[in-house]
């Protein structure tokens, strides 16, 4: 036994036997309280499983997919070659490299109308770690953070997971999932410290008007809470719907507000993890201290295919756009010819929330088991609205080719047809 051992295993037994002392370790080996909160991504994890059916030779249709189908554009997969190529690998500065967070400032002026110095940027290892950390350092325990439902699941997550409460203000397919300015008033209470507003949104992909951002904004300002704007769907709006940034509304909404984006959706860069925040410089120094004790910086080189991709060719993103709005047409009106399935159709990402209640009942009896029979009877692949806080329908990630679509949503009539 090593000097020091018996202090170290205070917790175990001591025996003296012929063979002189051994020691049995007696203590119970526990997680901490906040591991059992967590729960594993359902949205990753129907992924996966529909992405391994199909690899097994499954003819599954995926309408699960939270990523862009498209690879990432040449000249940014070029730009991370060039950096490795030249030996750009190693620590950057915590909170991204300079040229990176000069070009998140100059786009998030040119095109979100937000007015922030490199210096309030911080750079991540994508979104979903820049809204933890966000968490993280707004709420302490208690905290009540007011959610637009149905939402990303995560957001709950990283609430729960800071110490805080999640507090739901609901909407429905009725008003677009546009909230009411009257029911988010409602919820602030004493303990509101926060409130994210995802928009366009995942998973209905509603675009806030500008006049309930205001109102939201103006709700900010009295009661004296933060804004987490995360959109990183931004770029991916249709049909000419206007998307708003919540910081270019007023000097005193930016300074509450925290704006979240990042590359994954507008340039197909899922794998690469780069998302950023933009924040009042306090918040940017609390973020970048815990991220200094956490992760580092975001992968060097990935973040020079990030510099690239933030000065491309706005053709190549127009492509990407434009496709997904044809597939959103595409997508809503097949559905709308299924009887008794109401829906919103998106102003924006890549997601569409029908209702399929009508269908519920019996042995599928709720949005859970008709994602399960639609996987197993049709072999089509949805994430359940329950998710999302959204029982009762299921979100299609139109993510897929137009002829998986054709595919997916008939089999999905021809299933639904089979439960009356
Ligand atoms: N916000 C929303 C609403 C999302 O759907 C996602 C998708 N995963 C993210 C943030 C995070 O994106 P990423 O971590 O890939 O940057
Ligand atoms: N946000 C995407 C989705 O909702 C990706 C999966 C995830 O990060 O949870 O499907």
């Amino acid at each position: 036994m090593e000097p020091g051992a018996l202090g170290r295993w205070h917790l175990a037994r001591a025996h003296y036997s012929s063979r002189g002392y051994t020691l049995d370790l007696v203590a119970t080996l526990t997680l901490s309280s906040r591991a059992s909160l967590l729960k594993p991504s359902p949205t990753l994890s129907i992924t996966a499983k529909a992405n391994a059916l199909k690899a097994e030779g499954a003819d599954v249709v995926s309408f699960a997919a939270g990523e862009p189908d498209f690879d990432t554009p040449d000249a940014i997969k070029d730009a991370a070659v060039r950096a490795l190529a030249a030996g750009f690998t190693k620590y950057t500065p915590t909170s991204g490299i300079k040229d990176l967070k000069e070009a998140i400032v100059a786009k998030l002026a040119r095109e979100n109308g937000v007015s922030v110095t490199p210096e309030q940027v911080v750079v991540s290892a994508g979104a979903k770690l820049s809204v933890y950390e966000i968490m993280q350092i707004l709420l302490d325990p208690g905290d009540e953070v007011l959610l637009i439902a149905p939402y990303w699941m995560t957001y709950a997550e990283q609430i729960r997971l800071a110490g805080g409460e999640p507090v739901v203000v609901q909407t429905t397919g009725q008003t677009g999932f546009i909230p009411s300015i009257d029911d988010i008033r409602e919820a602030i209470s004493s303990r509101t410290k926060a409130i994210i507003v995802n928009s366009p949104c995942n998973p209905t992909g509603a675009v806030f008007p500008r006049d309930t951002l205001e109102g939201l904004a103006a709700l900010a300002n009295r009661h004296g809470f933060w804004i987490v704007s995360d959109e990183i769907y931004e770029r991916l709006v249709y049909g000419g719907i206007e998307q708003v940034s919540i910081a270019s509304l007023d000097r005193e909404t930016a300074e509450r507000t925290i704006t979240v984006n990042g590359c994954s959706k507008t340039f197909a860069m899922t794998g690469w993890r780069i998302g950023y925040l933009a924040a009042p410089t306090q918040v940017a120094k609390a973020v970048t201290n815990l991220q200094d004790q956490m992760t580092s910086n975001a992968t060097s080189f990935a973040q020079k295919g990030a510099v690239q991709a933030l000065k491309l060719d706005p053709a190549e993103v127009e492509k990407m756009r434009s496709e997904f709005e044809a597939r959103r047409d595409l997508v809503a009106g097949l559905l709308s010819e299924i009887p008794r399935v109401p829906i919103t159709v998106p102003g924006g990402a890549f997601y569409i929330l029908p209702d399929f209640s009508a269908y519920l009942g019996g042995q599928v009896a709720t949005d859970l088991d008709l994602a399960g029979y639609l996987l197993d009877e049709a072999q089509v692949a949805t994430v359940p609205g329950s998710v999302f806080e959204a029982p009762g329908h299921l979100r299609l990630s139109y993510a897929a080719s137009r002829t998986d679509i054709q595919k997916g949503v008939a089999r999905i009539r021809e299933a639904l047809s089979k439960l009356q």
